[in-house]
């Protein structure tokens, strides 16, 4: 079977921008924001302004090329993988790694009919080995005694 991958528009166009911020974040696991990523790109093309990443970024999206994350609730962080996988974000720093595979969890009992459930995001708190190290932070407890099999 093919692979549903929608074929850019007319609209599209690859301009070095783009090109250049995918490039960029290429196989990057660190779900950067738009700042971080401002902050790297303007090193190579340092005409740009955070409205035109900003702006280039959400091309992306559209495109399919690139997910903004909201796990993080201060900021968007954007991610080149696009295939459903959950993550895991650290309270302390910020970090955020990748559940390879979604959870699956169980369709609630009651909904409101009518509905046809598309998907469902579920998004995990906690500490990363680092923060975990730092003095103050060994009495944070895991709230893993429930649900999660
Ligand atoms: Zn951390
Ligand atoms: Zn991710």
């Amino acid at each position: 079977m093919k692979n549903a991958v929608k074929k850019p528009g007319p609209r599209f166009r690859m301009t070095p921008q783009r090109a250049g911020i995918l490039r960029l974040l290429e196989g990057n696991k660190s779900h950067p924001s738009a700042g971080d990523i401002y902050r790297r790109i303007h090193k190579k093309f340092p005409g740009l302004s955070f409205a035109t990443v900003y702006n280039t970024l959400q091309s992306l999206i559209a495109l399919g090329e690139l997910a903004e994350i909201r796990i993080d609730p201060r900021r968007s962080r954007f991610d080149p993988a696009t295939t459903a996988h959950s993550h895991l974000m650290c309270v302390e720093c910020g970090s955020i790694a990748d559940l390879k595979a979604p959870p699956q969890p169980p369709l609630p009992k009651e909904r409101p009919s009518g509905y046809r459930i598309l998907r469902c995001n579920i998004e995990f708190y906690g500490v990363c080995p680092a923060c975990g190290k730092k003095p103050g932070n060994k009495e944070k407890k895991s709230c893993m005694k429930t649900r999660q099999k």
